[in-house]
């Protein structure tokens, strides 16, 4: 006789990988639960979709919501490095997939999905601080709401959504070192961003810095915009330590985010994380997944973050329901080994873009059309379609292609000089 429970799944926290999740088991008939820490409307980072987060959202049903918030349109994307320049067209890609996305205040976005949820029949309980966990024959989570009083929830699985408070990671010591390195990121909302007409395409933009840091440009419908700033602790030591002094200094180095944003003001003040990659040593356990940030995150560059949050809740959705219905399900393959391929995908290209070689494959000139759909596909997002071999084989294919361009282009002024505005490689 199965033992009474208060939801079949509980999740922790209310962000794009929560609701994704509550969503498709809500569809499928079962009694959801989620508690988040805080009350929306509120500041998160992350404003950049991926186009796969398209097919994720209308698969879950939450499509319609968000093309009714007329968010700005995101075409792709534009590398400006020193005088070269590289488009990216998510309307020219290998995959058969969506030709854009959206970039929006998370604030909005978030609250638009969460209200969504609920209205669809999830129970969702803002300001409940999720505090302890016991796993057993059913999992218990210990809940503080706002009168500061704490409570027992029982369910039958723990979906753990919680992004940065990682719940579980914390809880059941999963937490491990992230492979990646120490990089600061500094961000703000502002208004005076003087680019010119083609970027009201609502492409995001990326500069890179003399120094090595990289800037953010992401256009909002609101007239605002997000800019961000990823550096290595080391530069940044350099610059004063108050956030707008701090961030004004950097754009001020950096000519073409300075031709842009000499004048900008800051609507929100600036935020900063140090040192944001995450990494987990089991994506899973008994009567509980992880998914999004309170998985494994590696790296603002190619706004891959909520695309992956997204992804792993709707793939755990997915399972949580069979195994609910009484099914063998294998997680570690069918969901950690799935997760891992995606991820890992973006590491290579991550990693690529840290110590250079991407650059030369960006700015190559003359780029062959089939291997520039290839690589768009996998900034798009993407990165589950093993008929692109830069996803089946990316560790192999992309540090091949960028040899091979090296040889191909050994004095071009194309290929990135990497004593002057090569990102540091550490
Ligand atoms: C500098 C920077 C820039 C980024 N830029 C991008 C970008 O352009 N595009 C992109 O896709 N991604 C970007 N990301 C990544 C993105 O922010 C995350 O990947 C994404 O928000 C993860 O979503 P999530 O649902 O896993 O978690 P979150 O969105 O963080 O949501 C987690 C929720 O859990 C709640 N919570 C936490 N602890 C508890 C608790 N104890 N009890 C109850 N609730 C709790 C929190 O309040 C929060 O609402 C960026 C990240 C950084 C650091």
């Amino acid at each position: 006789m199965p033992l009474p429970v208060d939801h079949d799944v509980a999740i922790i926290g209310a962000g794009p990988g929560g609701c994704v999740a509550a969503a498709l088991l809500n569809k499928a008939g079962l009694r959801v639960g989620i508690f988040e820490r805080t009350r929306f409307p509120r500041f998160v980072i992350g404003e950049s979709l991926l186009p796969r987060c398209n097919d994720i959202l209308d698969q879950a049903g939450l499509i319609d919501c968000i093309k009714d918030r007329a968010y700005m349109v995101k075409s792709g994307a534009l590398f400006v490095v020193g005088d070269q320049r590289r488009a990216i067209h998510f309307n020219e890609q290998f995959t058969n997939g969506w030709a854009y996305t959206w970039q929006m205040p998370r604030a909005d976005f978030d609250n638009t999905l969460a209200e969504a949820v609920r209205a669809s029949g999830v129970s969702l309980q803002f300001e409940n601080t999720v505090t302890a966990v016991e796993t057993g024959a059913v999992q218990t989570l210990r809940v503080q709401g706002p009168d500061g009083e704490s409570r027992d929830i029982r369910t039958r699985f723990i979906v753990d959504a919680s992004g940065y408070g990682r719940v579980l990671p914390r809880l059941l010591d999963l937490d491990e070192p992230s492979g990646m390195p120490l990089r600061h990121a500094l961000f703000a909302h502002v208004r005076g961003d003087r680019r010119p007409e083609e970027a009201a395409d609502g492409r995001t933009w990326v500069t890179v810095h003399p120094e090595g840091a990289w800037t953010w440009i992401i256009p909002f419908s609101n007239g605002q915009t997000s800019v961000g700033i990823v550096a290595e602790p080391e530069m940044l030591a350099a610059y004063p330590t108050d956030p707008k002094a701090r961030m004004r200094a950097v754009i001020a180095g950096d000519p073409v985010a300075a031709e842009f944003l000499s004048e900008i003001e800051f609507v929100i003040e600036p935020g900063e994380i140090h040192g944001y990659a995450t990494a987990v040593k089991s994506l899973h356990g008994k009567g509980f997944c992880l998914v999004g940030n309170a998985t494994e995150f590696l790296d603002p560059i190619f706004s891959s973050g909520v695309t992956l949050a997204m992804e792993s809740g709707a793939r755990a959705a997915s399972l949580i329901i069979r195994e609910l219905a009484g099914d063998e399900v294998d997680w570690a393959t069918d969901y950690s080994e799935y997760m891992m391929r995606g991820i890992d995908t973006f590491r290579t290209f991550v990693e690529a873009w840290y110590d250079g070689s991407f650059h030369t494959v960006l700015f190559a000139p003359n780029p062959k059309d089939s291997i520039t759909r290839m690589i768009t596909s996998v900034l798009a997002g993407y990165v589950w379609d093993m008929d692109n071999p830069f996803v089946r084989e990316h560790k192999r294919k992309l540090p091949q292609l960028a040899r091979l361009l090296t040889r191909m282009q050994p004095d071009s002024a194309s290929t990135v000089d990497s004593k002057n505005v090569r990102p540091q490689n550490r």
